[in-house]
C-alpha cells in the first residue's frame, strides 16, 4: 500500500518536472544552438543559381542608383547571351518613370522567357506589384520578404507563402524554382507539391523553410558589368538580380553563421535549399514532449533502481545527451529546441534525486527503527520471560527429583500455575504493545478499580524494592473507577514503579498518590531517586533514550518502557506529567478519565 503510494508520488513529482521543464520560453537559446550546428553544414554539389549584382562598380560606371532601370535593361540584356534557366529580378518596379527608360526595359523583358518578378506588402498590408506595363511579361511574381522573425536580425527561414489582402504570394526563390523545373505549385493545408517534390509545410505555421545556407563565395556574385565575360557561369542556372552595392542595399540579413548578405543572396540561398530538395523541418510538440518524457522518465528510473553514486553519474550523462540531443535530430532534417531538453532533464535529475534522497531515505530510516523497535521489544519479552521460566523450570525440576511432602508439592504446582500465568501475560502485553504501536489494536474496555491496580502492581514490584530495602507507601484510600484494559494499565504502572525503585538509592521511600477530581484520577509515583536533567525530560519518552545518569548507574535498561507507557496512558485518553530534580528525586503522574467508585457502583451518572 505504502509502496503504491510512494510510485504515485514519484510520479506526480516527475510529471511536475515534465510539465515545467516543457512550458515554452524563449526560444533565444534554441535559435544560438541551431545556428552553432548550422554552421557544420558543407555541400559538395556545385550550386544551381547566380547572383547578379549590381554593386558599387556598376554604380559607378553607371551613373549611380537613379540608373537602376537602365542598368537592369543592360543586365536583361546580358544574360539573353547565357540563356539561364530563369531570371528572377529582386527589384521593386512599381513606380512609372519616364518613358525612354520603361521602354527599353518591357523590350528586354520580353526577350526574356523566364522570367519572375517580385511585389512586396505595404505597411497597410496590400501587394505592391510590379507595374501593369511589366508584370504580364513575367512567367510568375514572387514575394521577397525574408524575414520572418525581427528578432536578432537573422535569417534562417523565408515564409514560401504569405498570405495578405486575400492574395497569396510565393517566394521569389520558390517561384523561380518552379519556373525553371517548368512545374506547377500544387497547395494543400499541409503542404507545398512542386512537380514531384514535397515540403511538408502547413499552411498555418507561414510555410516557414529553414534556408540551408552555402558557404559565403560558394554561390557565384557576378557583377553586371562582368556578365559578358561570364556567360558559361550563368547558363542553364538561375540568375537572381539585385543590389548589393553596401550603401545603397537596404535588406543587408545575417545568415546564421553571423555573416552579413544581400537581400538577394539570400534568396539565392533559399532557391540552393529547394533546388536540393533538403529540407528541415521544426520537431513537432508530440516529438519533442515524447523525447522530454524519456529523459524524465530515464532520470526517474535510474534513481529508482540505482543507488550510491551511480544515478548521479547516469542523471550528468543525461543531461549532457538532452544537451546534445538537437545535434542527431539536426542530421536527420529536424530542428530539435535545445531548451525542453535541457530543462526537463535537469529538472527529472534533480527532482528523483532529491524525492529519493527526502522521502525514500526517510522511509527507510522509519523502517529501520520500526525494525530496532520490534527486536527491543522482543529483546524486553525475552528478558521478561526468562525470571518466570526460571521458576518454572525449577519447580518442576524439584517436584519431579525428590519425594517432596504435599504440602511443599502444592505450594510448587501453585507457583508453576501463577508464573505460567504469568508468562502467559507477558506474551499478551508483548503483543498487544505491539499492536499498539502499530495503531491497530483494539483496546477492552472494561472497568476496574484504580486501588486494585495500585494493589497488583504493589505486590509485583515488592520483591524488586526489598532487595534495595525501598519502602513503598500507598495514599489510602484510594478512590476510582478507570475503564479500559487493565492489563496494559498495569504494565504502565508496573513500569513507573519499576523505574522508581531501579532509579533510586537503597533505603529510599516510594510513594504512589492518587488523587479523583471529578472526572480525572492523578495517579503519581514519587521517588527520591536520581532525578532526570530538565535538558534530557523531553526526551525520556522516545523510545530507547536513556539519561546519561541512568546508563551510569550501571541499572539495565532498554529505554523502551516510558514510550509504550505513554502509548498505553494516551490510547486511553489521558496523559502523563514528569516532574524532577536532579539528585532529589522524580515524580510521574498518570492523569486518566475516572469517576468515583460509589457514582459507577450505584450507576448514576
Ligand atoms: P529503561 O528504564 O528500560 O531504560 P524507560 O523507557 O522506562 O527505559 O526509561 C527511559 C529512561 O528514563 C531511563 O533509562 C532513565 O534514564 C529515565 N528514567 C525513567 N524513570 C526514571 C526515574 N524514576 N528516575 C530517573 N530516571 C528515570
Amino acid at each position: 500500500m505504502a509502496g503504491k503510494r510512494h510510485i504515485i508520488g514519484y510520479a506526480g513529482v516527475l510529471s511536475a518536472a515534465l510539465a515545467v521543464g516543457f512550458v515554452p520560453v524563449t526560444p533565444r537559446l534554441d535559435y544560438y544552438i541551431y545556428d552553432l550546428i548550422s554552421r557544420t553544414d558543407t555541400y559538395t554539389a556545385p550550386p544551381q543559381s547566380v547572383v547578379v549584382a549590381i554593386d558599387e562598380e556598376t554604380l559607378q560606371a553607371r551613373g549611380g542608383t537613379r540608373n537602376y532601370r537602365p542598368i537592369l535593361t543592360e543586365a536583361l540584356q546580358g544574360l539573353a547571351q547565357a540563356q539561364p534557366a530563369a531570371i528572377a529580378i529582386d527589384m521593386l518596379l512599381a513606380d512609372r518613370t519616364e518613358e525612354q527608360i520603361d521602354k527599353p526595359l518591357e523590350a528586354a523583358m520580353l526577350a526574356t522567357p523566364n522570367l519572375v518578378l517580385h511585389s512586396l506588402l505595404t505597411s497597410d498590408g496590400r501587394w505592391e506589384d510590379p507595374l501593369p506595363l511589366f508584370k504580364p511579361l513575367a512567367k510568375a511574381v514572387g514575394h521577397a520578404h525574408l524575414e520572418l522573425q525581427r528578432t536578432d536580425g537573422i535569417s534562417r527561414s523565408i515564409a514560401l507563402q504569405v498570405i495578405a489582402d486575400d492574395d497569396a504570394r510565393y517566394a521569389l526563390a520558390l517561384e523561380a524554382y518552379k519556373i525553371a523545373r517548368g512545374a506547377q505549385i500544387m497547395e494543400s493545408l499541409e503542404d507545398l507539391q512542386i512537380g514531384d517534390t514535397a515540403i511538408d509545410l502547413p499552411r498555418d505555421g507561414a510555410r516557414a523553410m529553414p534556408i540551408r545556407f552555402r558557404a559565403p563565395g560558394e554561390i557565384p556574385t557576378i557583377s553586371v558589368l562582368q556578365i559578358p565575360h561570364n556567360l558559361e557561369a550563368i547558363r542553364g542556372k538561375v540568375a537572381f538580380i539585385g543590389v548589393t552595392s553596401l550603401p545603397a542595399a537596404n535588406d543587408r540579413l545575417l545568415n546564421p553563421a553571423g555573416v552579413e548578405l544581400p537581400g538577394v543572396e539570400i534568396h539565392a540561398h533559399a532557391y540552393e535549399t529547394l533546388a536540393r530538395g533538403d529540407f528541415l523541418y521544426p520537431a513537432g510538440n508530440t516529438l519533442v514532449l515524447a523525447v522530454c518524457g524519456m529523459l524524465v522518465l530515464a532520470a526517474g528510473l535510474a534513481f529508482w533502481f540505482l543507488s550510491g553514486w551511480r544515478p548521479y553519474a547516469l542523471g550528468a550523462l543525461l543531461i549532457v545527451g538532452a544537451m546534445a540531443s538537437p545535434i542527431p535530430f539536426y542530421a536527420q532534417g529536424i530542428v530539435f529546441p535545445f531548451f525542453p531538453p535541457l530543462a526537463t532533464s535537469w529538472l527529472g535529475v534533480a527532482a528523483a534525486a532529491s524525492y529519493q534522497h527526502f522521502v525514500v531515505r526517510r522511509q527507510l530510516r522509519l523502517a529501520q527503527s520500526d525494525k530496532e523497535r520490534y527486536q527491543q521489544a522482543i529483546h524486553w519479552a525475552a528478558h521478561e520471560m526468562r525470571t518466570p521460566l526460571t521458576a518454572i523450570q525449577g519447580s518442576s525440576e524439584l517436584m519431579t527429583r525428590y519425594n517432596l511432602p504435599d504440602a511443599k508439592r502444592n505450594q510448587l504446582s501453585e507457583m508453576i500455575n501463577s508464573e505460567s500465568k504469568r508468562l502467559a501475560r507477558i506474551i499478551q502485553t508483548f503483543l498487544d504493545v505491539e499492536r499498539l504501536a502499530e495503531g491497530q489494536v483494539e483496546l477492552k474496555r472494561e472497568p476496574f478499580t484504580a486501588a486494585d491496580l495500585v494493589a497488583t502492581c504493589h505486590q509485583r514490584v515488592a520483591p524488586l524494592a526489598e532487595r534495595k530495602r525501598i519502602s513503598i507507601t500507598l495514599d489510602t484510600p484510594i478512590d476510582g473507577t478507570l475503564v479500559g484494559d487493565r492489563e496494559l494499565m498495569e504494565f504502565a504502572l508496573y513500569n513507573l514503579l519499576t523505574n522508581a525503585v531501579k532509579y533510586s538509592p537503597a533505603d529510599t521511600q516510594v510513594r504512589v498518590r492518587a488523587a479523583l477530581s471529578a472526572k480525572e484520577l492523578r495517579l503519581a509515583v514519587e521517588d527520591q531517586g536520581m532525578g532526570i536533567d530538565a535538558k534530557e525530560l523531553k526526551n525520556i519518552f522516545n523510545k530507547f533514550y536513556r539519561t546519561k545518569k541512568a546508563e551510569a548507574s550501571g541499572e539495565v535498561g532498554t529505554g523502551i518502557g516510558l514510550s509504550i507507557v505513554q502509548q498505553i496512558v494516551t490510547s486511553h485518553g489521558g496523559r502523563i506529567d514528569v516532574t524532577s530534580t536532579p539528585g532529589k528525586g522524580s515524580c510521574f503522574t498518570m492523569i486518566l478519565m475516572a469517576r468515583p467508585v460509589s457514582q459507577v457502583a450505584s450507576g448514576a451518572e
